[in-house]
C-alpha cells in the first residue's frame, strides 16, 4: 500500500521529486565539480526561482547551508553583539533562543504559553536589543504569528534587525520582505524534498552587522559566517563541497510551484486547513489544541486527542496514513498534521473520511 507521510517534516515527497531525482542522476548532477559553470548555473537557477516565488526583493542575498537549525546559529553568530530577543511559544522557539545562551549571547526571552501566539501590546523589546527573533510558524504547537505582525514588529523597532523562521510555513506564508531582515527555512517541510539543506535569505543589513561584528574582533564563525557567504554566493558558489543534488532539487520544485503559482498554492492550503480545523470542532474525539483562531497555522494543523494518540497514530499507519504525534510532553495527547503543497485535497479528503 502507498503510504501518504502527513508527518510535519520530513514529510511526503513532492510528486515531482522523483523525475527530477532521475533526470540529476542523468544529467551526472552528484558528479560534477561544485566550481564547473554547471553548477554555478544550478546555484543561480535555484536562487532565481526563490527569489522570485517568495517575491524577495534585490537587496536580499541567498545562502545554502546544513539545516534550519545552523541558520539559528549562523544569524545569532552574524547579527548579536549582545543580546537578542525571542518570542517563545514552544520547542523551535527554545531553540533558537537557547542558541543565543550556547553561544554566550544575553537572550531576552519573551513567552507565550504553548498553544498561544503573541498580542503586540504585550511585547516589551529590551532597548539595547540588536536582533529580534521570531518563530512565525511553531511547529511543535500549530501556532502562526500573521505576516502583518511581524510588519508592525518591524516598523515599531526600525532600528532592530528581524530574523523570522518560515520553517514549516514556506511557501504559505505571505511575508513582506521590506519588513524584515533575515529568514530562514530548510526544504524537508514545505518543499516536500529530502533532508540536509538549509536556505538563509539576508539583506544587506544582516551583512553589514556581520561585517561590524568582525572588525570589533567578535567571533562570527568560520566558513558560513556572512561575509564568507557572500563572497561566494557572489560567485554562485559555496566554500565547502555542498549537496548539489539538493540545490538541483529545490531549484526545480520552485520552478513546479511557478507553474501552480503561489496564489493558487496559498488557496488550496486554506481549503484544505480549513477542512480540518473543522473536522476537529466537531469530531467528539478531538479538538483544535490553538482556542484562538487567529492563531491557528494553516501548515501544521494540531489536534487534541481524548484517548491516547499514540495508538490512534499506529492504526492509522496501518492503513497508510502517515501522522505526526504530539511534540515533547504533549507527545501521545496531540496528533500533528501537516499541509504542504504536497498535500493534495484528495488526500486529505481520504484521511478525514478515515478518521471520521
Ligand atoms: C523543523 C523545524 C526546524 C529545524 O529544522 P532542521 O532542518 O531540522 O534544522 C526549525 N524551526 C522550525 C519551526 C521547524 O519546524
Amino acid at each position: 500500500m502507498k503510504k501518504i507521510y502527513f508527518t510535519p517534516g520530513p514529510t511526503e515527497l513532492y510528486p515531482t521529486v522523483a523525475a527530477h531525482i532521475e533526470n540529476a542522476l542523468h544529467e551526472d548532477i552528484c558528479s560534477i565539480s561544485h566550481r564547473s559553470s554547471r553548477f554555478k548555473d544550478i546555484f543561480k537557477a535555484t536562487r532565481d526561482n526563490l527569489k522570485i516565488l517568495l517575491e524577495i526583493p534585490d537587496n536580499f542575498h541567498i545562502f545554502f547551508i546544513g539545516s534550519a537549525t545552523e541558520a539559528m546559529e549562523r544569524i545569532i553568530e552574524n547579527c548579536v553583539q549582545h543580546k537578542s530577543s525571542h518570542l517563545v511559544n514552544g520547542a523551535f522557539s527554545e531553540r533558537f533562543y537557547k542558541t543565543a545562551l550556547d553561544l554566550k549571547k544575553e537572550p531576552q526571552k519573551i513567552m507565550a504559553s504553548f498553544g498561544n501566539g503573541f498580542y503586540e501590546h504585550e511585547i516589551e523589546i529590551d532597548a539595547d536589543s540588536e536582533l529580534i527573533c521570531v518563530t512565525q510558524n511553531e511547529t511543535s504547537t500549530g501556532v502562526a504569528l500573521s505576516p502583518d505582525f511581524i510588519s508592525r514588529m518591524k516598523r515599531r523597532h526600525p532600528e532592530k534587525l528581524i530574523a523570522v523562521d518560515v520553517v514549516s510555513s514556506v511557501p504559505y506564508a505571505a511575508l513582506d520582505y521590506k519588513f524584515l531582515d533575515c529568514a530562514f527555512f530548510s526544504v524537508q517541510k514545505g518543499f516536500g524534498l529530502p533532508a540536509g539543506l538549509g536556505v538563509i535569505i539576508a539583506n544587506e543589513r544582516c551583512i553589514q552587522k556581520a561585517q561590524s561584528l568582525q572588525e570589533k574582533d567578535f567571533d562570527i564563525g568560520s566558513y558560513h559566517n556572512f561575509p564568507s557567504l557572500l563572497k561566494q554566493a557572489q560567485k554562485c558558489q559555496t566554500s565547502e563541497t555542498p549537496n548539489v543534488l539538493a540545490i538541483y532539487l529545490l531549484g526545480k520544485v520552485c520552478a513546479d510551484y511557478l507553474q501552480s503559482g503561489l496564489s493558487e498554492i496559498r488557496k488550496q492550503t486554506e481549503i484544505k486547513s480549513v477542512a480540518l480545523y473543522e473536522f476537529f470542532e466537531n469530531h467528539p474525539q478531538y479538538k483544535p489544541f490553538v482556542k484562538e483562531e487567529s492563531f491557528r497555522s494553516h501548515t501544521i494543523i494540531v489536534s487534541e486527542t481524548i484517548s491516547e494518540s499514540s495508538s490512534m497514530i499506529s492504526r492509522a499507519a496501518k492503513q497508510g496514513f502517515i501522522i505526526g504525534s504530539g511534540y515533547g510532553n504533549y507527545k501521545n495527547r496531540h496528533i500533528r498534521i501537516a499541509n504542504f503543497p504536497v498535500h493534495s485535497l484528495d488526500n486529505v479528503k481520504s484521511l478525514l473520511v478515515y478518521l471520521r
